[in-house]
């Protein structure tokens, strides 16, 4: 079968995937998008955020498997075709260091890490008031694979969590997090969050969630953690709510334009903390087992796995 290998990758982290995919199907043919090759025999498209129009021009094409999790900018390309399933990346590994992720900030929020950073910045001695995790409620915004793996990963720390998706559909969640859907039970609930996390896909039902209605329903000094998409966030109404202090620290791990361009003010902001699209990294190794895993699917004519749902735009 004839691969193609295309994303937004420097020379370094291509070689690394191609190794990689290379070595989980030998059997096959993979190509890199700027190789010379027969663009007409391709029948999987294997992408991670690849130029817009990088996939016009294949007429055999039967699957597009994306090496991401978030897959909006493939919907947002109108040169992908719309006949061609589309598979997200979904690996253990991705979610568990997201898991650890979201632990991380929360315990560096609620343990006064960042207040204290300051504090030493300053060379100030101040002890800050010490919360209980049960004293710190905690919203979390989808609970989807990565949403799943930050409740797992905080519950056992007895924080008083509470998760938010889209549908009721039922799910295997730790005792004591409760599960809510609707506008109305998600703004209800943010009256009484200390902190969120966001992990939602961005489609046109979630892009720009995160305004100044959202920050204003955030009891004062609430933290927000992102970690799914920048375009979740109003930027301005973001700087707005931190100015005032509605907002006391925003960890943002995701940006509308990425990189975050260095005279960006959040770099220097002293309540947010900056990481660099890093929450969770796709590790090609076991990647590429997935992503092999689906193409022989294909071959075999079964099941191909976590496919997108294009009408839900996730
Ligand atoms: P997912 O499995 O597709 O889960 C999405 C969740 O969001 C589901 O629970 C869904 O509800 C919920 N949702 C969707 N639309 C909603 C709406 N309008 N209102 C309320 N809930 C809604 O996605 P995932 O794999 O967990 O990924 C989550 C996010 O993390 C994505 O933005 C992805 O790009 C991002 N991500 C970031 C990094 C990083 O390093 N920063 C790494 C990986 C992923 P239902 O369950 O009811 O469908």
């Amino acid at each position: 079968m004839n691969l193609l290998l295309a994303g937004d990758f420097d020379v370094a982290e291509r070689d690394r995937w191609y190794g990689a995919l290379a070595q989980a199907m030998p059997q096959h043919h993979l190509a890199v998008a700027d190789e010379l090759f027969d663009r007409t025999r391709v029948e999987v498209a294997i992408v991670a955020n690849p130029q817009p129009g990088s996939l016009r021009g294949l007429p055999k094409l039967r699957l597009i498997q994306s090496l991401w999790a978030g897959v909006e900018g493939l919907l947002s390309d109108d040169s992908v075709p719309a006949s061609v399933p589309i598979a997200r990346m979904v690996d253990p590994a991705l979610a568990t260091a997201m898991g650890e992720t979201a632990l991380w900030a929360v315990l560096s929020l609620h343990r006064g890490f960042y207040a204290y950073a300051r504090q030493q910045r300053q060379i100030r001695w101040r002890q800050l008031p010490q919360l209980r995790a049960d004293e710190l409620p905690i919203t979390v915004l989808g609970l989807g694979t990565m949403g799943c793996a930050c409740v797992h990963a905080l519950a056992p720390h007895g924080y008083r969590i509470t998760a938010w998706s889209r549908s009721d559909a039922p799910r295997d969640l730790p005792s004591g997090v409760a599960h809510i859907h609707g506008n109305d039970a998600l703004f209800e609930c943010l009256r009484g969050s200390s902190i969120v996390i966001n992990l939602l896909p961005l489609t046109a039902a979630t892009r720009g969630l995160l305004d100044a209605r959202f920050f204003a329903a955030m009891p004062r000094g609430a933290a927000l953690v992102n970690l799914a998409r920048g375009a979740h966030v109003v930027e301005a109404d973001l700087r707005a709510a931190l100015a005032t202090g509605r907002l006391g620290h925003a960890v943002l791990d995701v940006f509308e334009r990425e990189p975050l361009d260095e005279k960006h003010p959040f770099w220097r902001h002293p309540r947010v903390t900056v990481l660099p699209h890093a929450a969770a990294l796709t590790d090609p190794r076991s990647a590429a087992q997935l992503v092999a895993a689906n193409v022989q699917a294909l071959l075999d004519g079964q099941p191909i796995v976590n496919l997108i749902d294009r009408a839900r735009g996730y």
